[in-house]
């Protein structure tokens, strides 16, 4: 049975691909850090900006 690698669309040979789906330890990370991105990517624009308190501790008299 043969599978795409997903990161670089490489057959592989399933029984005999350590890393599977992906063809190598190489192909493997590439995919983690692009879905770490990502990840990153949509959490920071859900992100609600967090409103900046104005010090209110001076007083002018
Ligand atoms: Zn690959």
């Amino acid at each position: 049975m043969q599978v795409k690698c997903p990161t670089c669309q490489r057959l592989i040979e399933w029984t005999q691909a350590p890393y599977r789906p992906f063809c190598s330890e190489r192909c493997r990370l590439i995919d983690l850090g692009a879905w770490l991105t990502e990840r990153h990517a949509i959490a920071g624009e859900a992100a609600t900006p967090e409103p900046e308190h104005a010090p209110e501790h001076r007083r002018e008299s």
